[in-house]
């Protein structure tokens, strides 16, 4: 199962990945792992819904 991965520093969220993952933030450069990584409030298999995270 994947999960999506968010810089825990900067909050960019980088993409859905499996947990042994590794990568890098294009935003910030800090390494986002599946253990430091930022979990979103649902950590489920949803299709992408972004209109939620739009609102300023
Ligand atoms: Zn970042």
């Amino acid at each position: 199962m994947q999960v999506e991965f968010i810089c825990p520093r900067c909050g960019y969220h980088l993409a859905w990945a499996l947990p042994e993952m590794e990568m890098k933030c294009p935003k910030c450069e800090s390494w986002v792992s599946g253990k430091n990584r930022k979990k979103p409030e649902l950590d489920l298999m949803l299709p992408l819904d972004d209109d939620q995270l739009t609102l300023f």
